[in-house]
């Protein structure tokens, strides 16, 4: 059985995924692996079948550690844990510093596990399931895994796992055949309300456009180009009275600096008639936009 990938940052993981033939079925652990670990790794194995994949995650999580609890002592066998998914037919185990999962330090925004985090486990670990389900719930988004598989010794943290993507699922805008977001609000619109609001999805539909075009393409891609052309569309329609415009990290939701590649949504929200509607775009931007860029070099040469 060859060896899984070892892979400790997050660029390395979004690089490979995709590659993943599905079904992707996610263990996580915080390593030192045992028999309990092992009976995951080969239901992970059985229910991705033949053709899918297995992937562990092993990083000891310090968001649900007290201080005074183990989190420098707990036992780390990194070698004898990649040995063990070698033999298990793990495809590739991630396992990032916590520096790497939490680059800005402890985060501010965590998961509040709710009222069945506070008893039994809870209680004696305070704070422990708001870290576990932080962790979790990240490592659901950087896998993207289409099964995860959870032991029952942690009988609590299955339920509030099972619970948290309960939670959590999500469904792609659904939007009427003129593209406008369905929306309860929708009926308030008069048609000629209607023929305004519609500037907003063409608007985000620019943008979306102006980034999908600029990977790759010769003129380099940007949040501001994005924007530019998002506003654009805006801007020539002055009835339409716009709350804000803005393309932001669809992980952090801070706005994307122009330098910003990866994952973002152009978010909007103005008023039509009197009604409000809100509305986005995810885009996946390329990075700086090489005019600008050439700009600011021009710019800091002139100087
Ligand atoms: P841990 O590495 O302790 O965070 O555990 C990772 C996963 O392995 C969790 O889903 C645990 O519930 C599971 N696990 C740990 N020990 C056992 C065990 N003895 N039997 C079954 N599952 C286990």
């Amino acid at each position: 059985m060859s060896s899984p990938a070892l892979l400790p940052t997050k660029a390395e993981l979004a690089a490979a995924r995709p590659a993943l033939p599905a079904p992707v079925v996610l263990v996580p652990t915080m390593g030192a692996l045992h028999s309990g670990h092992l009976a995951l790794l080969r239901a992970a194995r059985a229910v991705a079948g033949p053709g899918g994949s297995v992937i562990v995650s092993i990083f000891v999580n310090p968001l649900q550690f007290r201080p005074g609890e183990d989190l420098d002592r707990y036992p780390r066998t990194l070698d004898d844990d990649l040995a063990m998914c070698a033999r298990e037919g793990v495809c590739l185990v991630f396992a990032p510093s916590a520096a790497e999962m939490y680059p800005g330090g402890a985060p501010q925004v965590t998961v509040d596990p709710g009222p069945a985090g506070q008893v039994f486990e809870g209680e004696f670990r305070p704070g422990f399931f708001g870290g576990v389900l932080t962790v979790v719930l990240k490592l659901f988004h950087l896998v993207r895994p289409d099964i995860a598989v959870f032991g029952e010794k942690d009988a609590q943290q299955l339920a509030l796992v099972r619970r948290l993507v309960s939670d959590t699922e999500s469904v792609p805008t659904v939007r009427d055949p003129d593209g406008l977001a369905t929306s309860s609000r929708n009926r308030y619109l008069s048609p000629a309300d209607r023929e305004l609001a519609l500037t907003l999805p063409r608007a985000l539909r620019a943008g979306q456009a102006r980034a999908g075009a600029e990977n790759g393409a010769e003129d380099g891609g940007s949040a501001s180009a994005a924007l530019a052309a998002a506003r654009e569309v805006l801007d020539a329609e002055p009835a339409l009275a716009v709350d804000y415009v803005a393309v932001v990290d669809s992980r952090t939701f801070t706005v994307a600096g122009p330098g910003y590649a990866g994952p973002a949504v152009i978010v909007a929200a103005a008023t039509a008639g009197g009604t409000r509607l809100i509305d986005n775009v995810p885009v996946m931007l390329a990075g700086a936009d090489r005019r600008s860029t050439e700009r600011g070099l021009r710019g800091a040469a002139d100087h």
